[in-house]
């Protein structure tokens, strides 16, 4: 059986890109990338002809013989991803589609696929493909208990280009709900799960490249666990980033310490707001706004950085957030930050509720890329969020601001220095194309 796997992405097209790719920057192109297909190949037998392609129509040679096409796509490219899936229908080529935005929105995914896999896929691919050789394939696939992470296979990442080969995951799920979070809702996945440390040992010492990414949720959730797991990565030389939340990254010295010398680079932590009343109301529970200074200091003494990202537009946002959250990054010596606006993703409860008072002016899923305004703030109008939005990141992402955060992170080595001014200056240029 020939497998086709899609990840719909845009086609690189502006020549900075296409010059990053050129350069190899493993970080940012392999940044964090799902671990979905890799783990449905391993679920299959060896011998099975599996395909991947990221990107558009322009990558897909929709004349090939494929008995098989699964696609997942993020909100936003969905519409690509249906329109990918509409062209191998039409052709007779069976399409099974799943991810965050299907799992969401099943019934809409439905309407271009012949089957739909909603949520964790590990239990219900293997049935699947059984269903599909008999020719009983069902139009949805739902696991009926989560999954047991001591099953996930190591993930086959001979798939993606070696560039891409950069994500682990050690835990699955987040007990937290988070209003905004597009996975707070999504059955089982309020479940959080370890998988064994072998495992992930093996899964890490695959990775070809020197850097990774833990794609977990979060690997603050049970500290024991993470410090266990970091003492055995010690002697794996290998540099990486990991989320974790600030409120657990503050107090736990031992976790930050074995995650150094495991070689942490860098903590991505979710700061969202600098508005406590924000936070409190989107059920925020990790983050006191008190805290954060002196959270980022404790990382940053034991010679890690920090990337910290920002979502502009909750209700308690007035303009005045902007400024404040200026004013916080230059006095936090925040060494990578990113800024989102606030997206009510479908499936997270933030969408039922703006749904609900009649707040989303557009269900146009491709504008629900976290620069969009898609929805009425509360306290400014979407002209005022969009545009102070856009003046933000410029402001923030300035040669000047850039140097300065570049010579601030020269004090942790050449290694988080370059890490630094690369993920700095690519956004820089990426606001720039
Ligand atoms: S935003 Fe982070 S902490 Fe909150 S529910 Fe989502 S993954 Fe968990």
């Amino acid at each position: 059986m020939k497998i086709l796997f899609v990840l719909p992405n845009e086609t690189i097209k502006s020549n900075f890109k296409k010059f990053v790719k050129w350069l190899n920057i493993k970080f940012v192109f392999g940044f964090g990338k799902s671990l979905a297909f890799p783990i449905l190949t391993a679920l299959m037998p060896p011998t099975q002809d599996v395909e991947f392609i990221e990107g558009g129509h322009n990558e897909i040679d929709y004349n090939k013989d494929y008995d098989l096409v699964g696609i997942t796509a993020v909100t936003r490219y969905s519409p690509l991803a249906y329109e990918i899936a509409d062209e191998f229908r039409k052709r007779g080529v069976k399409v099974v589609m799943g991810g965050w935005h299907a799992s969401a929105l099943p019934e809409e995914a439905k309407q271009h696929a012949d089957s739909v896999v909603i949520g964790e896929a590990e239990d219900t691919w293997p049935i699947l493909i059984k269903d599909l050789k008999n020719g009983t394939l069902k139009p949805f696939y739902q696991p009926v208990r989560p999954v047991d992470v001591k099953n996930i296979p190591n993930p086959q990442m001979k798939i993606f280009p070696r560039n891409n080969r950069s994500s682990v995951q050690a835990t699955r799920g987040c007990p937290y709900k988070c209003e905004f979070c597009s996975m707070a809702c999504v059955k089982f996945r309020n479940q959080f799960r370890m998988r064994p440390i072998n495992d992930v040992i093996e899964d890490i010492i695959d990775i070809p490249n020197k850097g990774f990414f833990f794609i977990d949720n979060s690997l603050t959730v049970n500290p024991n666990y993470s410090i266990e797991l970091f003492k055995q990565m010690k002697d794996l030389n290998k540099r990486f980033y990991a989320y974790g939340n600030i409120d657990v990254l503050n107090k736990n010295k031992e976790l930050l310490k074995s995650a150094q010398e495991a070689g942490c680079f860098s903590w991505f932590v979710g700061f969202d707001s600098i508005c406590q009343e924000s936070l409190d109301n989107v059920k925020k529970v990790s983050n006191k706004v008190k805290n954060y200074i002196s959270s980022i200091k404790n990382i940053h003494d034991h010679g890690i950085s920090v990337m910290g990202s920002f979502i502009f537009g909750f209700d308690y946002d007035t303009i005045d957030v902007f400024n404040k959250t200026d004013d916080f990054i230059r006095k936090s010596e925040l060494d990578i930050p990113v800024f989102y606006v606030l997206t009510p993703f479908p499936g997270s409860l933030i969408f039922n509720r703006l749904d609900r008072e009649g707040r989303i002016f557009t269900k146009d899923w491709s504008k629900y890329d976290l620069s969009h305004v898609v929805f009425k703030p509360k306290n400014m109008t979407v002209e005022e969020l969009e545009n102070n939005f856009r003046n933000f990141c410029i402001q923030q992402y300035s040669f000047s601001r850039n140097l300065n955060r570049m010579i601030n992170g020269i004090k942790f080595g050449p290694n988080i220095f370059l890490n630094i001014a690369i993920m700095n200056n690519y956004s820089m240029l990426n606001n720039w194309f």
